[in-house]
């Protein structure tokens, strides 16, 4: 059994860009734990509260699908949509926090240049809080893909690269389930965070290696024992 970490900035990165691979990873007894680095709701007067509870109870029934234990589920608390105010070292000790208490071997999170900055900062402080150290369980650092972020950065930066596809044709039905617990936040296609264009990718990244639905992800870096 191995521990799966996911990093991911707002509920319902997970299911967009790893839900078959969670569900896959459950089904092959791992045990999968998510931390959440925002509540995903802007801060508005009056309404937050609700809708950060709608929110939460979204993300709690989309891992419920995927098969992920609630005690395995940390929601956080960072600023949404402005995780640039706070002092990287900050976002850096929650996760080496986290890494603490589950000790994962594998580690997914986001693309370093996604166009949000919750995106990337999250990925910047994954990278500084799993630095290569000997005592770091983590071997493998995988880095998934976010429709409307990661193909919305900006022709400048180093484009999304994938070179670890996983098949998870058997556990679409799965994702395509837990995206409906987000589907305040799906939007109408053509919009690329609808529920036609992430059917499209996962049928595009697996058509790229010969399989019937896949997720696509780059790898950061993965480091092999000697036993
Ligand atoms: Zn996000």
């Amino acid at each position: 059994m191995k521990s799966v970490l996911i990093i991911a900035a707002h509920p319902d990165d997970e299911v967009l860009g790893c839900g078959g691979t969670i569900a896959k990873h459950i089904h092959n007894g791992d045990k999968v734990s998510i931390k959440f680095m925002t509540n995903g709701v802007a801060a508005r007067p009056g309404i937050e509260d609700r809708d950060v509870e709608k929110r939460k109870q979204s993300a709690l029934k989309a891992l419920d699908v995927l098969g992920v234990e609630e005690e395995n589920i940390v929601f956080g608390e960072f600023p949404d949509n402005s995780m640039d105010i706070l002092p990287l070292i900050e976002v850096v000790k929650s996760i080496e926090k986290i890494v603490e208490e589950v000790n994962p071997e594998i580690i997914y999170t986001h693309f370093s240049n996604d166009l949000n900055i919750d995106h990337r900062i999250s990925h910047q402080a994954v990278m500084t809080a799993c630095r290569p150290q000997s005592s770091s369980p983590v071997k493998e650092i995988y880095c998934y893909e976010v429709l409307s972020s990661t193909e919305w950065n900006s022709y400048t930066c180093s484009k999304f690269n994938p070179n670890k596809f996983v098949s998870i044709t058997q556990f679409w039905q799965k994702k395509s389930e837990a995206l409906y617990a987000y589907h305040q936040e799906m939007r109408d296609f053509p919009h690329s965070r609808s529920f036609e264009t992430v059917e499209a990718l996962a049928t595009l990244r697996g058509a790229i290696v010969g399989l019937q639905k896949a997720e696509a992800f780059q790898i950061e870096r993965i480091i092999e024992n000697e036993k």
